[in-house]
């Protein structure tokens, strides 16, 4: 396994449309375990294939085990992933990218989805996500597509800066207590 360099906004290869993948080979086992231990190293909870250069219909997910969250604490891996199904209720929660690093923003998901994709043999599969698990893969196919969570906030001033500056945690540390006021959730991850 080795760790691959995350591609950061301003690259083209994150506004190209991935391919889809036919060879399910030595090489498509590698590039997995590699996309998933490049996302653990980065504390993200999903990388999609674009995000380390290659323009490929992969993408890896895993959130943290949580026993309110069906489909938490594992890994998927899932190659030619496509959304066949998508829950009319959306829910707006944050998001993070380990490609724009520093900023997080406010985008609505469907609540619930079926995700039709293969597994590293080719062999076919489909399951459906809800809650955390849903929203990032809606992140993931979205990079498939050249599509970044900056394309769609539910406002364009809901995108905060984080992490370095003290002036810019404040700004946050406001905002993140205005969303706290409305029931939101204060956590965000990268994916
Ligand atoms: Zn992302």
């Amino acid at each position: 396994m080795a760790m691959r360099q995350i591609r950061f906004v301003g690259d083209p290869v994150l506004r190209q449309r991935a391919h889809k993948v036919n060879r399910f080979d030595d090489d498509l086992a590698t590039l997995v375990q590699d996309m998933a231990e490049t996302m653990r190293y980065s504390n993200g909870v999903g990388l999609a294939a674009p995000q380390v250069g290659i323009t490929a219909r992969v993408i890896v997910v895993e959130t943290p085990q949580d026993e309110d969250e069906p489909g938490s604490g594992r890994l998927y891996a899932v190659i030619n992933p496509r959304i066949t199904r998508a829950s009319q209720e959306m829910v707006d929660g944050l998001e993070g990218c380990l490609s724009i690093p520093g900023y997080v923003g406010e985008v609505a998901r469907h609540a619930a989805v079926t995700v039709k994709g293969q597994d590293l043999e080719g062999r076919k599969f489909r399951f459906k996500a809800q809650g955390l698990v849903a929203r990032v893969f809606q992140h993931e196919i979205d990079h498939l597509h050249g599509v970044l969570y900056i394309d769609k906030l539910t406002a364009p001033d809901r995108l905060w800066r984080v992490g370095d500056g003290e002036e810019e945690e404040a700004k946050v540390q406001n905002d993140t207590s205005e969303l706290a006021a409305a029931g939101r959730p204060l956590e965000w991850v990268a994916m």
